[in-house]
């Protein structure tokens, strides 16, 4: 079972580093923004520890990433890392905070502007736009 896991865990970080090459290459960009996970679990709750856990924390998939790229494409492409502070809980269009349903971390509703939002997407573009605190 640990064998196996490893395995898939090992096989998931490869395609993920495969797909950053293929957007990489396709979208010509100059930049790649990556949220700084070096943090640690300790003290988040059950559902954000385990999302946590579970992202691909090691840069060395992206920085290999923009290295591929940048070859094939012949140009610098820059890796950028980018402060995770508030990206999943600040809502990109209004600022306000997540009304949660308890377990539900994907879609959640806007206090504030009482939008429901899909919080991985709202994410993304914090992150593209170089997080909440630029
Ligand atoms: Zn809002």
């Amino acid at each position: 079972m640990y064998e196996r896991r490893k395995r898939l865990l090992r096989e998931i970080k490869n395609q993920c580093k495969l797909l950053s090459v293929a957007v990489l290459i396709q979208s010509k960009a100059k930049q790649f923004n990556v949220e700084d996970l070096q943090m640690s679990a300790r003290g988040k709750s059950g559902a954000l520890a385990k999302a946590i856990l579970a992202m691909p924390d090691e840069i060395n998939i992206f920085e290999q990433a923009v290295i591929l790229a940048s070859s094939y494409r012949q140009a610098d492409i820059e890796l950028k890392l980018i402060n995770p502070f508030k990206t999943s809980s600040n809502h990109y269009d209004c600022g306000g905070k997540w009304r949660r349903s308890l377990g539900n971390w994907d879609l959640c509703q806007c206090t504030f502007c009482e939008a429901e939002v899909n919080t991985h997407f709202n994410a993304a573009l914090h992150i593209r736009d170089g997080g909440v605190l630029a």
